[in-house]
């Protein structure tokens, strides 16, 4: 399956944290999953809305997106056995790819690649 499979994705209560990303449909690795569109903003001003608590910043090289107001995507937990990667898009967005291959009914999870979610981190190879 190729293309954007957003609507194959469904927000619910997770067991990692709150709220999680899953699919309802077999992603094979490599597929794009979804487009992660938001607020474009600097490095600087991501570094300083993160030291304020926002936690739904995305990044990858060059491309900072915030997406507070952007449904789905910010609910995607965090997983050292990370099943999705975050690539570069258009500039103005970033682009979810599946890392492996991902069956209907998990949950999509991403490194969220900072140090403090290690720590806390209650994953099958953290724990
Ligand atoms: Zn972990």
């Amino acid at each position: 399956m190729t293309g954007n499979l957003e609507k194959y994705v469904v927000v619910k209560p997770s067991s990692i944290h709150g709220k999680g990303v899953f699919t309802i449909v077999d992603i094979p690795a490599g597929s794009e999953i979804l487009i992660i569109t938001g607020e474009v903003i600097s490095e600087e001003e991501c570094i300083k809305r993160e030291e304020k608590g926002n936690v739904y910043i995305f990044w990858n090289e060059d491309s900072y997106i915030d997406t507070t107001n952007t449904e789905k995507i910010k609910y995607i937990n965090h997983n050292c056995d990370f099943n999705c990667d975050v690539l570069d898009g258009d500039g103005k967005n970033l682009r979810l790819v599946a890392y492996k291959n991902i069956f209907a009914g998990e949950e999509l999870t991403i490194d969220y690649g900072y140090e403090e979610i290690y720590r806390h981190c209650r994953c099958s190879i953290c724990a």
